[in-house]
């Protein structure tokens, strides 16, 4: 089994890239991003609880993502590969992650983890929020909270990896295709080792 974590800031591409490498490798995306959206959208408690946080450009309780991710692992239990698409975004869930992993005889293979400057990625999601429904994308200053939670909660997951060996740095900067074959061989690069 492949599980692949793609990892950097909000706007840095995690979700057009995700939807490209599944397609391509046959993985299953999870985003919890995706999967808040859904609960807010059927209105379930979760959901509602889910939604004020996510409003004010907050992480949303590490319980409650953790427990999502366990349940869609449990749901899934043939699956060749998991690419994780913004999770974990805390030590706590990258542990989690770890034990969940474990106790399927599986683990991390790779983190692919973006690299764009802030500037860029504040224009990115205020392009965003013009074409889409996210009301967390159409808030400069929401935008920049959610900037300031990974930066103070999110980059130390990319120590916690580059401690485990499995992170490697890829520009998030140029055209779609472009980035998707960087991600690509180093995805294939990874295959091949194991191989
Ligand atoms: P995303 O779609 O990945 O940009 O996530 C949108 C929002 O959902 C984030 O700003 C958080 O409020 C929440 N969220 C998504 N994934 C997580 C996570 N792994 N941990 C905590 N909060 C999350």
């Amino acid at each position: 089994m492949f599980n692949l974590i793609l990892f950097g800031a909000p706007g840095v591409g995690k979700g057009t890239q995700a939807k490209k490498l599944v397609e391509k490798y046959g993985w299953i995306h999870l985003s919890t991003g995706d999967l808040l959206r859904e609960e807010i959208k059927h209105k379930t408690p979760l959901g509602l609880e889910a939604d004020t946080i996510m409003k004010k450009g907050q992480l949303v309780p590490d319980e409650i993502v953790i427990g999502m991710i366990g349940s869609a692992l449990d749901a899934n239990p043939h699956a060749k590969g998991f690419l994780f698409d913004g999770f974990p975004r805390t030590v706590a869930q990258a542990e989690a992650l770890d034990k969940l992993l474990t106790l399927k005889k599986s683990a991390i293979s790779l983190v692919l983890a973006l690299d764009v400057a802030e500037e860029e990625l504040v224009r990115r999601l205020l392009l965003r929020g013009q074409e889409s429904n996210r009301p967390d994308d159409k808030d400069e200053t929401v935008i920049r909270a959610r900037i300031r939670e990974y930066e103070n909660k999110t980059a130390p997951v990319a120590k916690y990896y580059a401690g485990q060996g499995k992170i490697t740095h890829v520009p998030g900067e140029g055209s779609i295709e472009d980035i998707f074959d960087a991600l690509s061989a180093h995805v294939n690069g990874k295959i091949g080792q194991a191989a």
